[in-house]
C-alpha cells in the first residue's frame, strides 16, 4: 500500500496536468492522432493523452535518454491524443528501441529537447 503510493508520487511530476491534456485534445482537433477518428464520429471511444516518450521507459533508462529534459516529459510537446484502441495497440508494441527512436525523431524538430541534445553532442 505504502509502496504503491511512493511509486505514484515518483511519477507525478512527469504526468500531464489537466490543462496540458485539454490543450493536447484541442491541438489534435478532438481526434485521434493515429487513426484520425474524431470525438464527433464516435460516442463510445475514449480519448487518452499518451506520452510520446513514455514515463516508465524514460525513468528506467535515463542514461539512454540523457538528451531528454525532465520538463519535456510532462510538456505539451510530449503529448499525443489517441483513441483507446490506438493507445492500446501502441503500448502492446512498445520497447526501449521504439522510445529511443521516438525521442531522437522529436529531438530533431523540438528545441526544448534538441538544445540539451546538441549540447551533449558538442561535449563529446
Ligand atoms: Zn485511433
Ligand atoms: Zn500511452
Amino acid at each position: 500500500m505504502r509502496k504503491r503510493r511512493l511509486e505514484r508520487n515518483y511519477r507525478k511530476p512527469f504526468e500531464f496536468t489537466k490543462q496540458t491534456k485539454t490543450e493536447a485534445l484541442r491541438r489534435a482537433g478532438f481526434s485521434c492522432e493515429s487513426c484520425g477518428v474524431s470525438k464527433r464520429e464516435t460516442k463510445e471511444k475514449y480519448f487518452e493523452i499518451h506520452h510520446q516518450i513514455a514515463i516508465g521507459w524514460y525513468l528506467k533508462n535515463k542514461e539512454q535518454f540523457y538528451f531528454v529534459s525532465h520538463a519535456f516529459i510532462s510538456s505539451l510537446e510530449n503529448a499525443m491524443c489517441l483513441c483507446v484502441d490506438c493507445h492500446t495497440d501502441l503500448h502492446r508494441n512498445e520497447s526501449l528501441d521504439y522510445y529511443l527512436g521516438v525521442a531522437q525523431a522529436i529531438a530533431e524538430t523540438t528545441p526544448q529537447l534538441a538544445l540539451p541534445f546538441m549540447k551533449a553532442l558538442s561535449k563529446k
